[in-house]
């Protein structure tokens, strides 16, 4: 795939290809991650590819960064038990695979799986 291609959120959003869509405004998406690594795994994503990462999405749109953040935390509140972890995958050496910012929100069951 070249970068000129949508990337394969961009498709979720034009549903292109299914995804189990939890919430949707103007702005963002929020679906489940099709490989759940927590009992509730969304992925919160800006409707815009224009950032490919957090640090983009900060430095050029910090509002679109705080309606990330609010719409997780009202969907760990309307899914889990309001408490969650919001990971942020930067750069192919810390794993990111899609480079569409997007927010991984992991909740339920997490009080024994602390990071490091
Ligand atoms: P990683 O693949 O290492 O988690 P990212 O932070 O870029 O890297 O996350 C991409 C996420 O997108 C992965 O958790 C993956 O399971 C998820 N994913 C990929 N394709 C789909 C899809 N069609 N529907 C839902 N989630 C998807």
């Amino acid at each position: 795939m070249t970068s000129t291609e949508p990337s394969i959120f961009s498709r979720i959003v034009a549903r292109e290809i299914p995804a189990d869509v939890v919430f949707e405004s103007d702005a963002v998406i929020a679906f489940r991650d099709i490989a759940p690594q927590a009992p509730v795994h969304l992925l919160v994503v800006p409707k815009t590819e224009q950032y490919r990462d957090v640090a983009e999405l900060a430095a050029g749109d910090p509002a679109l960064l705080a309606e990330l953040v609010a719409t997780a935390s009202r969907l760990a509140d309307e899914l889990a038990d309001g408490h969650f972890r919001l990971v942020f995958n930067t750069g192919a050496g810390a794993g990111q695979t899609v480079f569409h910012v997007h927010a991984h929100v992991l909740a339920g069951g997490l009080e024994e799986a602390s990071l490091g």
